[in-house]
């Protein structure tokens, strides 16, 4: 029963049922994500917190949200709170 709940959150996660050998690895205090596909690492990218939902999440420059001063890059949204 706990095993098939996992299972079913994993294949989620991933969006793909075939994509379960990749493994994503977030290191919190670097904010550094890591990529695996089979125990080999394929990609590492820059995560950032979600200023909105609090998720560690790829980070990409759009998501910046400019301050009140139009200048302050201060508050950063993932791609679901844009
Ligand atoms: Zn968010």
């Amino acid at each position: 029963m706990h095993t098939a709940l996992v299972c079913i959150a994993i294949n989620r996660k991933m969006g793909a049922a075939n994509m379960s050998d990749y493994m994503e690895i977030i290191n919190p205090q670097t904010r550094i994500a890591r990529l695996y596909y089979q125990g080999e690492v394929v990609e590492e990218y820059k995560v950032e917190q979600c200023d909105k939902c609090s998720k560690l999440t790829k980070f990409d420059a759009f998501g910046y949200q400019i301050g009140y001063d139009k200048t302050e890059k201060i508050i950063w949204f993932c791609g679901d709170c844009r």
